[in-house]
């Protein structure tokens, strides 16, 4: 028994440090040089040499050792370890496109057998499938800030005081079981409907094993999202995408840029719901809640959210239970989550 559960970490730990050399792996030491270079080129081509050194404070130990960045690691392995529990390995893309794809022949939509040129067909699947899966995280992502149970679980990712690429696994387990679903349903939705419309023509551009549009957003600096190097996209194309620039706003404590910039790769959904905030190469923006989550080690940030939720609990309870004394009135606070004046949060 023990010696199976040390084999199993010791597998799961192997597996997590070889993703730092696998090139479908975002934080592959490919793409993080590749966003290094891509930083380096346009600071240099903005600025000349003076643009360049500005990248000087991102490298340094100081970041990459702060006590923020050592939360950042210790979630990334303990979360994959968790999660490896939690999701059924059984439960693969496979069992849910099949599930998907008899459901849509059970309600009637046999195979259409369409014949269209083979790049067409390819073309037309995969900016379906980067438009759903693009337009899905927004709006989960969205939904995590304007629900405040759901903010408890995402205010972990925005606890991070200094942001290096790996504060992208600073989430709490709850959100990833949450993006593990979302993924799952929106990538089989797309496959399920093009395997009834185009059977035997599905197919993804791939490049190294990734989606052709996700290794661009990779090289192009995907890691920059969640590091201090303030890059804008310029006045044409910021409008478009999602800027390393814009992603910094949105994890900015400073209460104007409070749930801006929810989108992933194209900005076009924030505009559309109104929460588009302009990235600019000289922001100065300062990391965090503001709350006491910022401070909390691994099992604080754990902990923490359900803590919140049970506070939310007893205090909708101390509403419809009258006590005689006058009720909590909500203030707003960090991400204008009301935080109510008589619960410890
Ligand atoms: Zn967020
Ligand atoms: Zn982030």
């Amino acid at each position: 028994m023990l010696e199976n559960f040390v084999l199993w970490l010791g597998g799961e730990l192997v597996s997590a440090g070889s993703s730092l050399l696998d090139a479908t792996k975002r934080v592959s030491v490919f793409y993080l040089l590749s966003a290094l270079l891509f930083a380096a080129l346009m600071m240099f081509w903005r600025y000349g040499s003076k643009g360049v050194k500005r990248l000087k404070p991102y490298l340094s130990w100081q970041v990459w050792w702060h006590p923020s960045a050592r939360t950042d690691y210790q979630l990334w392995l303990a979360n994959r370890l968790l999660l490896a529990v939690l999701i059924p390995k059984t439960l693969t893309q496979a069992v849910w496109i099949s599930w998907l794809y008899f459901y849509w022949q059970e309600q009637g939509f046999t195979s259409l057998g369409l014949h269209w040129p083979t790049s067409i067909v390819i073309g037309l699947f995969t900016l379906c499938y980067f438009l759903v899966d693009d337009f899905s995280r927004f709006l989960v992502h969205w939904a995590m800030h304007k629900s405040p149970t759901l903010w408890s679980f995402h205010q972990v990712h925005h606890s991070a005081k200094v942001l290096t690429p790996f504060t992208v696994f600073r989430t709490h387990p709850v959100e990833g079981l949450l993006f593990f679903l979302r993924s799952m349903a929106a990538q089989s939705l797309v496959v399920s409907v093009f395997l009834v419309a185009f059977p035997n023509q599905v197919s993804l551009w791939q490049v190294f094993g990734v989606l052709v549009t996700t290794f661009i957003f990779n090289v192009l600096g995907a890691n920059l999202r969640h590091s201090g190097v303030a890059l804008s996209y310029g006045p044409r194309i910021e409008k478009w995408l999602i800027s390393p620039a814009q992603h910094q706003v949105h994890h900015s404590v400073a209460r104007e840029h409070y749930d801006r910039n929810f989108g992933v790769t194209l900005a076009i959904w924030d505009r559309l719901f109104g929460s588009w905030h302009k990235g600019h190469d000289d922001q100065v923006i300062r990391y965090g809640t503001g709350q006491n989550i910022d401070e909390m080690g691994l099992l604080g940030q754990w902990l923490q959210p359900f803590k919140d939720c049970f506070a939310r609990v007893l205090c909708i309870l101390k509403k419809l239970i009258p006590t005689g004394q006058k009720n909590a009135q909500p203030s707003k606070t960090a991400k204008g989550v009301p935080k109510w004046e008589n619960v410890s949060t």
